[in-house]
């Protein structure tokens, strides 16, 4: 089949390679028919992969319980009693002893069964159970076989991923393997999933409609990150073409790669700071291997989603501890747990909302599991305490903070654990406390905000999509949901001059940061301090080098007198093709 599809381009640059459809979330529809001979193995394959299942779901039970409370564990009971569930497990028996189904095969027929059954009831209650029983059969599956791995073996080569949507903890989960390009139905430039993408440097589009329709495993298929599109089975001329843009996007990339060890500094030796967005120690050591001046934020979430369980203070402390010990510098701003929104556990933020974004997300969850989010504060404050031969220099800021009050309740929070540590006579550190300003409110109100913290850290992929009224995850309204629209323009000047004023450092780590038209224009808002995805920051130093403070706020000056994001954009990616037209490659639309 050919054709042309197109997407937001979401991570730039160019990938080919051979499409892997997930289908229903980690549960691929699977087709092959045992051998009769082959019946009684997997019988007994599926029967230890529920075991290991219930023990999986016995010991999150225990640890959440114990941890977070007994309500928010009883999610795991629910599990276990759909796995134990007779007609579960009968029709997935039967089909493999009487149709020689593979158990893959069955979980995922049974699944297409559940789903057409709840799809006819209206009660939110029961359609919520569809999502139980999802991710029973999802963790049941994962026992079976890890679905990258079997993707590596049946396809030689690169892997595009091709998904409906994927989910921040799934992306972790392909992390390291051999995937070059990853295109979604679903889901937005900030989403997650697409952060981390663009995090391991893997080109990505997102909004292509029904392509899974169109795609087929094995089909080649080529990614263009800048420009959105999705190419199926290219004819042999385009393919060359994009095979030759590809080469150069590595090329580049190895060019760009020898400046780790410059100091990032403006055309008019201006230092600035480039600081790294990590979720892992894996991350910390990419933004080392880039020559990174720090880590400007460290998502503290992936912890908790990649953990089998919940982390514990001492598992959390050890974490911190490691993440300190690989990240450039020795530096590293720690962000509190920020789950609701597009990252969900599934023993916290349980309820469906209308409004995921706009309801009871980040810092309102955690304010709402005080034990719980003490246990983090406690664990952070003692990764800050010095320790022999192992310099440290911790920072710890709180999500979306919205109004003074919030901010004066983590400062109580912080002062509490500080004297229990003490109390028990353990070691930690006084650290800057600062917040992350992504709320509309807080930035009305930032002159009095900035009284109360010692920093201030601009997340402004929520500032977008809060400041616009258009959801960072839905493609529909990405058109609204632009960095370089000219309300937001303003807001982030103001802001960054009211920092500037009070003389509190400020840092902008959401991904314009790493983008290099917004990044020009921030320089000429005087921003000093920026934190991106590791993959960004040779390209942003490369940048950073041909531009001065006093040419950056000409362009900005000239900017904040456009219109329309169009007329922004087009003026930046002028720009941008006259200062540093190698890079051009990198520029997305
Ligand atoms: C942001 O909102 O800009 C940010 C950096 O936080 P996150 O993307 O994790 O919401
Ligand atoms: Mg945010």
């Amino acid at each position: 089949m050919l054709g042309m599809r197109k997407g937001l381009g979401v991570s730039p640059g160019v990938a080919l390679g051979r499409a892997y459809c997930i289908h229903e979330i980690f549960v691929n529809p699977e087709t092959r028919q045992l051998a009769e001979h082959q019946v009684q193995a997997e019988l007994r394959r599926y029967e230890q992969a529920r075991d290991r299942t219930e023990a999986d779901l016995q010991a999150l039970y225990h640890k959440v319980a114990s941890q977070v409370g007994r309500d928010e564990a009883a999610i795991f009971q629910t599990h276990q009693a759909i796995l134990r569930d007779p007609s579960f497990t009968n029709r997935v028996r039967a089909w493999i002893a009487d149709e020689r189904e593979t158990a893959q095969g069955a979980l995922h027929r049974l699944l297409n069964d559940y789903t057409s059954l709840f799809a006819r009831t209206k009660d939110e209650y029961i359609k919520d159970r569809l999502a139980d029983v999802r991710d029973v059969v999802i963790r049941l599956s994962g026992h079976l076989s890890p679905m990258l791995d079997r993707a590596v073996k049946e396809l030689a080569g690169p892997i595009i991923v091709v998904a409906q949507e994927l989910l921040p903890s799934q992306v972790m989960a392909i992390g390291d393997r051999q995937i070059s390009g990853v295109v979604t139905q679903s889901g937005g430039r900030t989403s997650h999933a697409a952060i981390l993408a663009r995090s391991r440097g893997i080109p990505a589009v997102s909004g292509v409609e029904g392509i899974l329709k169109q795609v087929k495993n094995g089909d080649l298929v080529v990614v263009d990150g800048r420009t959105g599109d999705v190419l199926i089975n290219p004819d042999s001329e385009t393919e060359s073409a994009y095979r030759k843009l590809q080469r150069e996007f590595f090329h580049l990339k190895d060019v760009l790669a020898e400046n780790r060890d410059q100091r990032p500094v403006l055309a008019d030796g201006t230092e600035i700071e480039l600081l790294a967005n990590i979720n892992s120690v894996e991350d910390a050591r990419a933004a080392t291997a880039v020559g990174a001046s720090g880590v400007g934020l460290f998502r503290t979430e992936y912890l908790y989603l990649t953990h089998p369980d919940v982390p514990d203070e001492e598992e959390q402390l050890t974490a911190y501890r490691a993440i300190l010990d690989a990240s450039p510098g020795h530096r590293v701003t720690i962000r509190t747990l920020d789950l609701g929104g597009d990252k969900t556990i599934p023993y916290l933020s349980r309820d469906r909302e209308a409004n995921p974004f706009m309801g009871w997300r980040s810092i309102r969850l955690s304010f709402e599991h005080p034990e719980f989010f003490a246990t983090q504060i406690r664990a952070i404050l003692r990764a800050a305490a010095p320790r022999r031969r192992k310099p440290g220099h911790l920072r710890i800021m709180f999500p979306m903070i919205t109004t003074l009050e919030e901010i004066r309740r983590v400062k109580a929070m912080v002062a509490r654990a500080r004297r229990r540590l003490t109390a028990q006579g353990k070691a930690h550190g006084d650290i800057p406390l600062g917040l992350m300003l992504e709320v509309p409110a807080a930035a009305v109100s930032i002159e009095r905000l900035l009284r109360v913290v010692d920093f201030v850290s601009i997340g402004s992929n929520d500032l977008v999509q809060y400041l616009m009224a258009a959801d960072r995850d839905n493609p529909k309204v990405s058109h609204l949901c632009q960095p370089l629209s000219p309300p937001v323009l303003q807001v982030l000047t103001q802001v960054i001059a009211a920092c500037n004023r009070a003389g509190k450092p400020v840092t902008l780590c959401g991904e314009m940061a790493g983008q290099p038209r917004a990044f020009v224009l921030l320089v000429g808002m005087g921003l000093r301090s920026f934190s991106m995805s590791p993959a960004f920051i040779p390209s942003i130093k490369e940048l950073a080098a041909h531009l001065t403070g006093e040419q950056t706020a000409k362009i900005l000056k000239r900017a904040l007198k456009l219109d329309t994001t169009d007329q922004v954009n087009r003026y930046m990616a002028r720009e941008i093709g006259r200062l540093a037209p190698n890079l051009r490659i990198l520029d997305m639309g």
